[in-house]
């Protein structure tokens, strides 16, 4: 049994975990209602990740191009290579415009056309006419601080409702009781003090785990602790093995540039200067969507014809662009070229390389956001009590890859969908039932049992071993051998877990425990996302097993789900399901868009 740790209860209707831009609105929502609302965050709100996006947010307003909702839904079915469900899809792309009006109103500085619209530039695999092409500009920006102004806003809202935020608290899991979520367990970061909250609602917000691996855009809180409690439920996590590799990080150091540099007319060139997407994707070129740069980037280094010393990077090219366009469209990457590759962009290209950037999979939900196990023979059922949003979950609308700008999309319409399930589902003032004797045993199992950990290896070096590993085996091109292998040596690391050390056993700011925690969150998605990954016998959008170079849609249209067990470096253990993709739209407007070949 754990030392005794101090317990301080709280009870609401809700409980939101996670303060980017998916939990901040979903919050709001909740707490206009006047229901009793909390937010618990473990960095201050406005320094999530969601404060990093640059490139903008997609919705069909028309502005500076013609735009329908059907040809965003298009895009984003194609994108996805067909595994998105397509009621979601729909559902988002016809919110999406309401949701960018609603953001404007709520103060968000978008950059703006001559008459007075919002501004909206072309990112890649948006198009016209059902596919067909030219680019459509649908991409709303507040010049390259999309996600700051997005966050900022938000932020500056949910305190006008009265919600409680509990700053710098780290959840550690959910009180599950009879397959209901009964609340969450968090430690306070600052005092050491453990708090028990009981809500009828919990959603998790906790965003994407891009930390697995060793070059990522995230930051280093991205760790998608929200994803490992539902995995400790003993529920699934879907999609695992769909991850974003965005063309474009800073080689060396994976700082983002954003696709709207490409969107701005950037391009890329390999070692002969040759304009190489050309030749991949001859109608869509540079604005081919993130998986298929990506890969060319990858095959034109592999082919010989990286630039500089060991041929493994590529360059972005922005120097031909009127500086004048370059300080007003993208004066944040300017800066940012400059200070991580030393380039001035305005002269001289950019070295840049694939880096991970964004997790598609993740906990499955439907549209109102709210969790389904698949279980009991019945793959849409639902976990009472239990909502995911933003990048921890997989509604899905992003299926195999995800399109630029339809992640802040996302979390706006589906933040707000959650809101509004709540609302609907829950009276304010619902009394509780008191909670199961154990609530707490899980949680602080967990964090004894690391606190006073005497192995003989440190955390970081732990978590170097599985970002290698990930980085290795399980990247834009994967293979057999290389999967094979991948499982071998991640099951290992998972293993060492078990012989931890830890210096620090005090309960105040204790670092390396916090971070040891989130390793064993990560290394746990890691496992999950190369056992899901060697699973998967086809390639389908950010998937390519180069010993099934084809998509299989007989046999392979489905949702991969992931339960896991094992925790605590005993060696984990992964159990493959599947659901079915949902082949029908919401209403009789939208048309199913059956399955082509993905070519842009
Ligand atoms: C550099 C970069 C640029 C991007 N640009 C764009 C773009 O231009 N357009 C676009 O559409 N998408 C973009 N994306 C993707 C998009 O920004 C993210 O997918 C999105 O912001 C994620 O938001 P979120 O609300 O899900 O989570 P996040 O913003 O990541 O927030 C997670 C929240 O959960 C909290 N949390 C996590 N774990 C715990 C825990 N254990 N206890 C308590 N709290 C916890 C954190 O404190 C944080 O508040 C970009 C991503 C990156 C990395």
């Amino acid at each position: 049994m754990p030392a005794a740790y101090k317990i301080i209860d709280h009870t609401y209707d809700a409980v939101v975990v996670g303060a980017g831009g998916s939990g901040l609105r979903a919050t709001m929502g909740i707490a206009e209602s006047g229901l009793k609302t909390a937010c618990i965050t473990k960095v201050f709100p406005t320094r999530s990740h969601t404060v990093a996006a640059q490139g903008g947010i997609a919705a069909s307003l028309g502005n500076n191009s013609p735009d329908h909702w059907s040809w965003h839904m298009y895009d984003t079915v194609k994108g996805s290579d067909w595994l998105g469900d397509q009621d979601a899809i729909e559902y988002m792309v016809r919110e999406a415009p309401a949701a960018v009006v609603e953001l404007e109103h709520a103060g968000v500085p978008f950059s703006r056309n001559d008459d007075g619209t919002i501004y909206q530039r072309p990112f890649g695999g948006h198009m016209q006419n059902m596919g067909e092409g030219p680019p459509v500009q649908r991409t709303c920006a507040a010049a390259d601080r999309t996600g700051h102004a997005m966050l900022h806003s938000l932020y500056q809202q949910s305190l006008k409702y009265d919600a409680d935020f509990y700053i710098e608290y780290f959840a550690l899991d959910l009180i599950m009781e009879n397959g209901v979520c009964r609340g969450v367990i968090a430690l306070c970061m600052e005092d050491g003090s453990i708090h028990r909250f009981r809500a009828h609602r919990v959603v998790l917000a906790t965003g994407g785990y891009g930390r697995c691996y060793f070059s990522a855009t995230s930051a280093h809180t991205c760790t998608g602790d929200g994803n490992a409690m539902v995995l400790r439920a003993g529920l699934p996590l879907q999609d695992m093995e769909f991850v974003q590799f965005h063309p474009t990080g800073i080689y060396g150091a994976g700082v983002l540039i954003t696709e709207g540099a490409r969107g701005e007319g950037g391009y890329l060139t390999n070692s002969e200067g040759e304009r190489f997407m050309e030749r991949y994707a001859p109608s869509a070129k540079d604005l081919a969507s993130r998986d298929v740069v990506s890969r060319s980037m990858a095959m034109e280094m592999r082919e010989g014809r990286g630039v500089g010393e060991h041929k493994d990077h590529i360059f972005l090219h922005l120097d031909h662009i009127d500086p004048k366009v370059l300080h007003e469209r993208l004066p944040g990457i300017t800066e940012t070229g400059k200070i991580f590759a030393g380039v001035d962009l305005t002269r001289q290209p950019l070295p840049v390389t694939p880096t991970v950037h964004y997790n598609m999979g993740g906990i499955p939900t439907n549209y109102h956001g709210e969790v389904v196990h698949n279980r009991d023979g019945d793959p849409d059922a639902v976990v009472p009590g239990l909502f995911a949003v933003g990048e921890a979950a997989c509604v899905s609308v992003h299926g195999a890859n995800r399109l630029g700008s339809n992640s802040l999309i996302d979390l706006v319409v589906f933040g707000r969908a959650t809101g509004l399930r709540v609302r609907e589902t829950l009276k304010p003032g619902t009394p509780h039932n008191p909670l199961p004797k154990d609530s707490e045993a899980l949680a602080l199992g967990r964090l004894d049992r690391f606190r006073h950990a005497k192995g003989g290896s440190p955390t970081a070096q732990i978590r170097l071993e599985m970002q290698r590993t990930m980085q290795k085996h399980c990247a834009v091109f994967r293979d057999n051998e290389l999967l094979t292998e991948g499982q071998r040596q991640i099951a290992a690391t998972y293993r060492r877990l078990g012989d931890v050390s830890i210096q620090d056993r005090s309960m105040i700011w204790n670092t390396d425990l916090v971070e040891t925690l989130e390793l064993d969150n990560l290394l746990a998605q890691a496992v999950v996302t190369m056992e899901s990954a060697a699973n998967r016998t086809e390639s389908r959008g950010a998937h390519v097993n180069e010993d099934y170079p084809d998509r299989n849609d007989a046999e392979w249209m489905k949702h991969t789900t992931a339960t896991f067990e094992g925790w605590g470096g005993e060696g984990g253990k992964v159990e493959i399901g599947y659901r079915p993709v949902h082949d029908y739209t919401l209403t009789d407007d939208a048309e199913y868009i059956k399955p082509k070949k993905r070519v842009y």
